[in-house]
Formats: structure tokens, C-alpha cells, sequence
């Protein structure tokens, strides 16, 4: 579709049927980790959130009784880490499979003799390629409580790192970005964390990210929206890639949270 009819259709869209305002009120603006967003920022939010629900569709499945709140949750926290690249980044797939917990997922894979392998795993998210995000509710509604983890921000940076292709923790950099800052900055966190947890360390970002460059990536998302102070203090360079690649700044968002609580600055050096 052509740009500028699916800008006409998105803003008709708006007008007619935007999220109405208690809904969003109750649901989305009063949590916790959107609180230092500008007013600007929570309109904008609102506006991606009521076009994301309305071009993917939330199909529920294992029984899950789908309540308006999970959508909008969902849309809200699937729109936050695209709120200044836009909705076309999240483009060539269609729905969201919403189970109520963990779900089995199954797996074939070939392996370097040919032999084809049948595998099924518990998981409580997942990105297909080209194909649906699925989702456990339980989770999603378990990690808004814990700071540092998103599984939908997890997921769709799952979905931002396919735009080029496999998911290897590469997304699509801007023009203003190098492949070699990215990579430096990237495989010497990764590497890091890696050490870390072969030496039987506990480590401040979820091990789950040593699996992969593509799991580093999607998990050290959640945490640079989630715990920016810690993201920063952990990898510092890849807090700088990830400001620039999502063109946010959350720790902007956490000191004025700390400003509105009458706490101290988190980090003096940073607007
Ligand atoms: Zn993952």
C-alpha cells in the first residue's frame, strides 16, 4: 500500500476510534514503568497502541478468555520500543496468539547428517518468522511486576532483529549508525556475559541472554527499557547503541520518576 493511503487511513482511524481515554487511564497510564513518559509520549503511546490493535489481531487460544485490558497491555508495551521508529517496523505479520500460561511449542530441525529432529518445548513466548507472536498471559502479567523483564519487549525485538533476516541481534540500524560500533559493542557484552555464566556466576541480566547473539539482544532490550540504570552500568556501549537505534532514552524516563518522588537524581550526567 502506498505510503501516504496508509498514513490517510491510519489517521481516519485515529479520529474514529482511538483507545477512549478512562480505558487507557486505567489500564496503561498509571503503570509504574510508563510514569516518566512526557504526556506527549503517553498520547503518541495511545495512538500506536490503538493502531496496533487494530492491524494485528489478538486471537486467544488454550481456553484464555480474552478480556479488553490484556489487549491493551499488550499493545502498549508491544509499541513502547517502536514509539520513535513507527508501526511499519512491526510489518509483515499479522497476529498475536494469546495463551493464559507456558505453552508446548513444536520444533523441527535438521541436523548436519540430514537427520530431521521433532523437539517440543515449554516456552512462554515466541516469534515466528513471517508468522504470529505467541504469547502466555500469566507471564506477560508476571514480568510488568519484575523491572528488568518484558516478554512482549522481548518478542518484538525478536521481531525488529528478523527485519534483516535471521535473528542474530542485528536489527535494521539507522543511517547514522555503524555495523562496527554495533558489533564491538554487542560481541564484548555478550562475550562478558557468556564468561560469567560458565564460571557459574550470577549475573545481573537474565542468563537466558548467553544462548545467542539473538537472545542477548532481545533480553538486554527488555532490561535497557526496563532497568536503564543497570543496562547502563552493565554494558554501557551497548546502552549508547540501543538509545540510538530506538531513538529513547528510558533513563531519561527513570530520573524523572526519581524527580517526581522527591529522590535524587539516578544518574546527575544524563537528560
Ligand atoms: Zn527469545
Amino acid at each position: 500500500m502506498a505510503g501516504w493511503l496508509q498514513n490517510w487511513r491510519r489517521r481516519r482511524w485515529l479520529e474514529r476510534s482511538s483507545i477512549a481515554e478512562p480505558e487507557w487511564r486505567a489500564t496503561v497510564a498509571c503503570q509504574r514503568r510508563l510514569a516518566g513518559l512526557t504526556a506527549t509520549e503517553l498520547a503518541r503511546l495511545r495512538d500506536c497502541s490503538t493502531l496496533f490493535l487494530h492491524e494485528k489481531t489478538l486471537e486467544p487460544a488454550g481456553g484464555l478468555e480474552l478480556t479488553p485490558d490484556m489487549g491493551l497491555l499488550i499493545a502498549a508495551y508491544a509499541c513502547l520500543p517502536i514509539l520513535n521508529l513507527g508501526l511499519d517496523y512491526y510489518r509483515g505479520w499479522h497476529s498475536i496468539i494469546l495463551y493464559p500460561a507456558g505453552f508446548l511449542a513444536h520444533h523441527e530441525y535438521t541436523d548436519a547428517t540430514g537427520l530431521v529432529h521433532r523437539v517440543q518445548r515449554c516456552l512462554i513466548g515466541e516469534a515466528w518468522e513471517r508468522g504470529p507472536v505467541v504469547l502466555s498471559w500469566a507471564d506477560v502479567a508476571d514480568t510488568l511486576k519484575a523491572p528488568g523483564e518484558n516478554v512482549v519487549i522481548h518478542e518484538m525485538a525478536h521481531k525488529l532483529d528478523r527485519l534483516t533476516g535471521e535473528v542474530n541481534g542485528l536489527p535494521p540500524l539507522h543511517r547514522d549508525m555503524k555495523i562496527a560500533d554495533w558489533s564491538r559493542a554487542f560481541t564484548a557484552a555478550y562475550e562478558h556475559l557468556c564468561r560469567e555464566v560458565d564460571r557459574g556466576r550470577p549475573t545481573a541480566l537474565d542468563p537466558y541472554a548467553a544462548e545467542s547473539p539473538g537472545e542477548f539482544f532481545a533480553v538486554v532490550s527488555e532490561a535497557f527499557f526496563g532497568a536503564p540504570d543497570l543496562t547502563i552500568q552493565l554494558y554501557p556501549d551497548v546502552y549508547q547503541q540501543l538509545k540510538v537505534f530506538y531513538r529513547q532514552d528510558p533513563l531519561v524516563w527513570m530520573n524523572r520518576i526519581a524527580i517526581d518522588s522527591g529522590i535524587d537524581r539516578l544518574s546527575p550526567g544524563v537528560e
